[in-house]
């Protein structure tokens, strides 16, 4: 079934409001084997009839957002009705819903909200528990010599649509739909590894299988996507385990935080940090996990030089004679905040983030990065990220993170 999404609303479009229902549909409509092979999206007014007419003998479901309010821009209803050489009629029973919603909330109601109870006549209502524009279906039919597909229209705001289309739009979709094998989706996701790397090991193998596959890359991350039936994505991830072993943080999504969280959690041990450079995202990262207050104890940011000493105790000789970014001032600050904090690990970070400040022998985007704990005597990693400050810690803290997971 060829679907496609009309997005009407003229914010979208000034890019006052984000297109979110793109995103809730795809992810709704794929359970079904669905996917949008086409988006529009198009301010209000007229411009919807010529997007929606495109669509006639192209598309065999259309789901169109928007445009049913009470305002003299939210047209959707009478472009439909006209496009389809349908009458609107008032509906009754819609009218009553309507002024039981006004009724309930002691609300009076405007008499623009009466063009919400019209519909075009073959159309049926889908109810909107959450809102006063009625949704409406239409069913596919012959319009002269080609077919116009089935049509879903429903109201802009999200919390109005998207029970709407749970509860309503999926079902009727469902039941349109022949008998299919189930197709399903797993993303395996990587850290330590670029995108073209996890692609050279594992990409001609995965390829060789009846399978779709795609990579998403985020710093210091990597999805891999397997789309398929069931018994082929257990091939997929046997090869996937076997190439990328070490490297993989999860199998379902979880975040790399998350993933530490219950690692530790698990094993009953606790972690604290010491940031220089990261200014607290590691803190951040870890304590956005629910439960995290089990594992993480504290965090410090000590990104002077005097606070390194105060805070967890570097020695201020290490950092006249090394610097604040260098190895000995990472291995004390991690060690400094195991021991103040009392914690089976401590992480700790310190780098140059830029754009300036770098020398020959530390150029920009170097760090240090610390692990120390029980494991044995503290590692200490150094990377160079040349990256904006953002992406640089993002980096930073994705590869603390994955240091600590191993
Ligand atoms: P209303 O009765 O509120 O006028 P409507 O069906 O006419 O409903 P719109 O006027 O298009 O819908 O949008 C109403 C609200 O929904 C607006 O606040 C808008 O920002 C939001 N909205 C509309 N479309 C989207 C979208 N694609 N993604 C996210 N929000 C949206
Ligand atoms: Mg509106």
């Amino acid at each position: 079934m060829r679907i496609e999404v009309l997005n009407t609303g003229t914010e979208l479009l000034l890019g006052s409001v984000l297109n979110t229902h793109v995103q809730f549909l795809a992810q709704a409509l794929f359970p079904l084997g669905l996917r949008i092979q086409r988006q529009v999206t198009v301010p209000d007014g007229v411009a919807i009839r010529n997007a929606l007419a495109e669509t006639f003998g192209r598309a065999d479901a259309v789901i169109i957002t928007g445009g049913l309010g009470p305002t003299t821009d939210d047209i959707t209803r009478e472009t439909v009705a006209e496009l389809l050489g349908m009458e609107l009629i008032h509906d009754e029973t819609v009218m009553a819903a309507i002024e039981r919603r006004f009724a309930r909330r002691h609300m009076p109601m405007s008499p623009r909200n009466r063009r919400q109870a019209q519909r075009p006549t073959q159309a049926t209502v889908l109810h909107n528990p959450n809102g006063t524009a009625p949704g409406l279906y239409l069913a596919a039919r012959m319009h002269g010599k080609i077919t116009a597909p089935h049509l879903f229209l429903l109201p802009g705001p999200p919390r109005e649509l998207e029970p709407m289309v749970t509860d309503q739009v999926l079902p009727i979709l469902e039941r349109l739909l022949p008998p299919r094998p189930l197709i399903e989706m797993r993303t395996v996701r990587v850290a330590g590894l670029g995108e073209s790397a996890v692609e050279e090991l594992v990409g001609a193998q995965l390829l060789a299988l009846d399978l779709e596959l795609g990579y998403c890359a985020r710093p210091g991350e990597v999805d891999v996507r397997t789309i398929g039936l069931p018994h082929v994505l257990v091939e997929a991830e046997r090869i996937i385990i076997e190439k990328l072993g070490p490297h993989i943080v999860s199998h379902d999504q979880r975040l790399l935080e998350k993933v530490l969280v219950d690692l530790l959690t698990a094993r009953g041990e606790t972690l604290a940090c010491a940031e220089s450079c990261t200014g607290g995202l590691l803190a951040n990262r870890i304590t956005n996990v629910p439960g995290a207050s089990a594992v993480f104890l504290a965090g410090y940011v000590t990104y002077a030089n005097a606070v390194k000493t105060s805070a967890v105790g570097v020695d201020p000789e290490l950092i006249r004679a090394h610097g604040a970014v260098s190895e000995p001032v990472a291995r004390a600050m991690a060690e400094g905040a195991r021991q103040k904090a009392g914690t089976d690990y401590a992480l700790a970070t310190t780098g140059i983030a830029g754009p300036d400040g770098g020398t020959e022998e530390k150029p920009v985007g170097t760090v240090f990065i610390a692990l120390a704990g029980k494991m044995g005597p503290t590692i200490v990693a150094r990377h160079r990220f040349a990256s904006e400050r953002k992406t640089f810690k993002d980096l930073v803290s994705q590869t603390a993170f994955d240091l600590l997971r191993r």
